[in-house]
């Protein structure tokens, strides 16, 4: 779990804001893929976000490794998703036994089902494909995370294109959504890749504050989306918001939607940090 390799950058450490504010601050970060990024290097904040790919070899002693330096974490909420790379927490990877199949080693469903359960008590709130309502700051705030990719070689918690729309399921009242994959083509102008059914019901019907997501490392960035005057979607996109740091106007219609790639390990990358209203 330690490396000699820089990973990511030092940040000017935003003092946590109290519940007296009217915005919730948001720290995601993604595929950090077993690696512990340095305390001085997550910012404080209302809320931590990890968008999946927890683990580099699929282990299950990695996944645990990764719940332990999240739950000691300062943050109040934390959020966690699993990725493609995080074959112990699928149940689709463990055969008819029970066994996990990809790693051989002894690993059963029970003992993932176990800590599963026992994060809660930890303090994380973790989702598969699901939906939670969170009171931050005397604020509820619905919440969908999912590990869900498309189909691309081995995977975990991979869809192939026979089956029928995943994204049919995030209740149009989310607020936050947090995939391990992309909405195809952000954030633009540089993404080139992900799922072009989450993008249609992003845009046209969910429209949540933020969708935070990693997946594909190299697409690391920020996009502001602004809906149009038929909110449908055929809006425009905006460039990175300056410090990756946004406040939304509170009340009223989601006019835009932050997109946000994650993916922080690469490259003295930083958490993407957001104030949310
Ligand atoms: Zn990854
Ligand atoms: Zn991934």
């Amino acid at each position: 779990m330690t490396t000699d390799k820089p990973f990511i950058e030092e940040q000017d450490i935003m003092p946590h804001r109290s519940n007296t504010n009217a915005t919730t601050r948001f720290v995601c970060i993604s595929d950090t893929h077993s690696r512990v990024p340095p305390s001085n290097s997550i910012p404080d904040g209302d809320v931590f976000i990890h968008c999946g790919d927890l683990t580099a070899h699929g282990k299950l002693s990695e996944v645990e490794e990764t719940f332990g330096w999240i739950e000691a974490l300062p943050h109040p909420v934390k959020i966690v998703v699993a990725g493609n790379h995080d074959y112990p927490l699928d149940r689709k990877c463990h055969g008819a036994n029970g066994h996990y199949r990809i790693i051989r080693a002894g690993t059963r469903w029970e003992e993932v089902e176990e800590l599963v359960a026992g994060l809660k008590e930890r303090g994380i709130t973790y989702l598969c494909h699901e939906s939670t309502t969170l009171h931050i700051n005397g604020k509820p705030w619905n919440i969908f995370g999912s590990p869900r990719v498309p189909l691309f070689g081995s995977s975990a918690f991979a869809y192939p294109k026979s089956e029928p729309n995943p994204w049919t399921l995030v209740p149009t009242n989310t607020d936050i959504l947090i995939t391990h994959g992309p909405p195809h083509g952000h954030p633009k102008p540089k993404g080139r890749h992900g799922c072009p059914l989450l993008e249609r019901e992003v845009l046209e019907r969910v429209k949540p504050k933020l969708h935070c997501w990693g997946h594909i490392h190299d697409d690391y960035g920020v996009e502001v989306f602004e809906y149009g005057e038929s909110g449908k979607g055929k809006g425009k996109s905006s460039k990175s918001p300056k410090k990756g740091v946004v406040e939304e106007e509170g009340g009223g219609e989601v006019r835009r939607t932050i997109f946000a790639n994650c993916a922080a390990p690469w490259a003295g990358r930083q958490c993407q940090v957001f104030d949310i209203a």
